[in-house]
């Protein structure tokens, strides 16, 4: 299977290199994009057109608040929306981190009113210790899941092995356990949800060797999942030689070994799903020193997955699985919503081009790259929200997933 996996058989032009914020093609007036999501009229639709209930992306940072320079919740939906996401799941390490009552609710107020895709939120464990059990308890409610982060990565979350037990025990569900980490955590971390009886969540699983500490941890009854990211399924640290810092993001790029056992991971199903670990940075941010860790991604992931089942890597049966179905299993939302869909024309084939994108920052490691299949329309609720390259909804369309099922029961 070396070297005969879809990222390495399509050239990516490094086309981003001098593109900055508000170039001709850039983002400014985006907001003016936006427009009114209109009633969906039945259609008849081609042989060519793929349609996926509810997709989500478990997985996201979407920036607004004290990083609005890099992105607003308003902006980085409209990505969602645009690459054919209904929702998805906002990560807490964006600053003010969510890591407790008052910082969940300035989160909760802020995308209330710009998001336009739905959305849910993770919690982050606070690094100086225990929140106390009663709010946590509440927290946990309004929540998709605690996030854990044992490894370096942006933002200042970091805990230790200690803590992190600690907070596998504490954690009250009904989400999963997130973990940011990379080695001998991942392998610490299924330890001590085999330890606690708790359900874990390995988030954007980087290596051969973790896929085999998850495959024998499932094999032996514990309750882990994983989520598997485009960048680790595409590119190699061989690619950071033409990409550059658009290739710096945590976990860092494997070899080929590892994207090889990545693939052959999503189609046993030892890995259960895809997650953009969506995470831009201004173009300024990526050419510093030590550039910022993260790419986007939420625009490029389905047509990479569509490119990747056009060459037999994975079946086109496969994507509501794994963009769909599984993260809404896992993070405990109602499967297959009959009004709200994703059309995909999955013989549509085009290049991808970074200043087309929605989201603010205006590169991608994959800009230049030749894709098949786009998505066509993007319906919530029988609203259509995304139709021919333009985004319908507007700020505040988007409805937080976790409050509506917090007040059914
Ligand atoms: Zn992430």
């Amino acid at each position: 299977m070396s070297g005969a996996s879809p990222g390495a058989e399509y050239k990516i032009k490094s086309a981003c290199a001098g593109r900055m914020r508000g170039q001709e093609g850039g983002v400014s007036g985006r907001q003016s994009r936006y427009g009114t999501s209109r009633s969906v009229k039945l259609k008849l639709m081609s042989d060519s057109t793929f349609r996926i209930y509810g997709t989500l992306d478990p997985h996201v940072h979407l920036r607004s608040m004290e990083w609005s320079h890099k992105g607003t919740f308003a902006t980085e939906t409209a990505a969602a929306l645009a690459g054919g996401f209904t929702a998805v799941l906002d990560m807490p390490n964006t600053p003010p981190a969510t890591i407790d009552t008052p910082s969940l609710r300035r989160k909760k107020t802020d995308m209330a009113q710009q998001s336009l895709c739905d959305y849910g939120m993770w919690l982050g464990a606070d690094p100086n210790g225990l929140i106390p059990a009663d709010e946590m308890r509440q927290l946990a409610r309004q929540v998709c899941g605690l996030k854990l982060y044992c490894g370096e990565t942006t933002g200042g979350l970091l805990i230790d092995e200690d803590l992190m037990e600690c907070y596998v025990e504490a954690w009250p569900g009904p989400g999963p356990i997130g973990l940011h980490a990379e080695g001998q955590m991942i392998k610490a971390f299924l330890n001590a949800i085999a330890r606690h009886g708790k359900r874990g969540h390995i988030c954007h699983i980087p290596t051969a060797d973790a896929v085999k500490h998850l495959a024998a941890a499932k094999e032996a009854g514990v309750r882990a999942t994983a989520g598997v990211s485009p960048h680790h399924l595409f590119l190699t640290d061989r690619d950071l030689d033409t990409l550059g810092p658009m290739a710096v993001m945590k976990p860092p790029l494997g070899g080929g070994a590892d994207r090889d056992a990545l693939w052959e991971g999503l189609r046993s199903g030892v890995i259960d799903m895809v997650e953009t670990d969506h995470a831009p940075h201004t173009w300024e941010e990526k050419q510093q020193h030590q550039p910022a860790f993260g790419v986007s991604g939420l625009e490029t992931c389905l047509p990479l997955l569509c490119t990747a089942a056009d060459a037999g890597w994975i079946g086109y049966k496969q994507l509501p699985e794994l963009v769909a179905d599984a993260p809404r299993r896992v993070f405990g939302l109602p499967s297959a919503p009959p009004d709200t869909y994703t059309l995909i024309d999955t013989k549509a084939r085009w290049t991808l081009d970074a200043t087309e994108m929605y989201t603010d920052c205006g590169w991608s490691p994959f800009d230049g790259m030749e894709v098949r299949g786009k998505v066509t329309e993007v319906v919530i609720r029988q609203q259509a929200v995304f139709a021919d390259g333009e985004v319908l909804a507007k700020p505040g369309d988007g409805i937080d997933l976790y409050e509506v099922l917090d007040e059914t029961d």
